[in-house]
């Protein structure tokens, strides 16, 4: 049975292609794809060599490598990869070429550096964007979907709202951390595992904190007094309790709570 009449996309052999395949194949290998329009280089190295039982003149067995082609590839591979010019160099087909790299001189094709290849894909991205019917559509596609997934109840990114938020968990936490600058996914979760460890209960009130709706992230030493962003310097209270203390530190806070309290005693 013919192979290629199992796939619909790939239509059976005609004799006048197998006629090129003879003819060109032996000198040519797989440029002969060339003369054979809607056949790939695969398919036509398969027939000739499967079917037909040629063998392309240019394979590398027939090749007599000298050390002088393997400093080629060896140079040049790397960076070109198994290009015309380093296959017609040699003398092989520029499969025999590639695979002569790989195989027995162990060579990759890396035509950048990883870092070469960032910048080179940030570029390209940037350039799409620059197009103003692409940032348009880009733009609009991202509105229409935050649109539907809001009017379903759901967080912009289609998770399920945290609490009283308009956000799911991770971007009620990341959009609160910002807010105590960091906006970092990891700082997000840090604080989270703070919240679960209070219990959703406020360190100053003991009051139920809602996400969304009272819960406020404090800093134990105000910033301005030289606090920093760390987890051990952050607390949940109420948002309430959070202007009251404002930079106070918590003793002179219950001061000033105590004060308070006594003044309105007294009268
Ligand atoms: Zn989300």
């Amino acid at each position: 049975m013919d192979l290629y009449t199992k796939s619909k996309s790939r239509s059976r052999w005609t004799e006048e292609e197998d006629e090129i395949l003879k003819q060109h194949y032996p000198n040519e290998g797989e440029h002969v794809s060339k003369r054979l329009p809607g056949r790939c280089v695969s398919c036509c190295m398969h027939r000739a060599t499967r079917y037909l039982g040629l063998q392309s003149l240019r394979k590398s067995q027939d090749h007599n490598w000298t050390e002088e082609d393997y400093d080629i590839l060896r140079h040049r591979y790397p960076r070109e990869g198994a290009s015309q010019e380093i296959a017609d160099l040699i003398g092989v087909s520029r499969i025999a070429a590639g695979a002569m790299a790989r195989t027995k001189l162990g060579l990759r094709w890396q035509p950048m550096s990883k870092k070469e290849l960032l910048e080179h894909r940030r570029i390209k991205a940037r350039r799409k964007y620059a197009n103003p019917d692409y940032r348009k559509r880009i733009q609009e596609k991202e509105k229409s979907r935050r649109m539907a997934y809001s009017n379903a109840g759901l967080c912009r990114c289609g998770r399920e709202r945290f609490y009283d938020s308009a956000q799911c968990k991770l971007h009620w936490a990341v959009s609160v951390g910002s807010t105590a600058g960091n906006s970092s996914n990891k700082f997000a979760s840090k604080i989270l595992i703070i919240l679960e460890k209070q219990d959703y209960k406020c360190m100053l009130t003991g009051k139920t904190l809602i996400p969304g709706d009272n819960a406020s992230l404090d800093h134990i030493i105000p910033k301005v007094k030289g606090g920093i962003n760390n987890v051990e310097n952050l607390q949940w209270v109420t948002l309430q309790a959070n202007r009251a203390k404002g930079v106070m530190l918590l003793q002179e806070f219950l001061i000033f709570c105590k004060r308070v309290i006594a003044h309105h005693e007294e009268n």
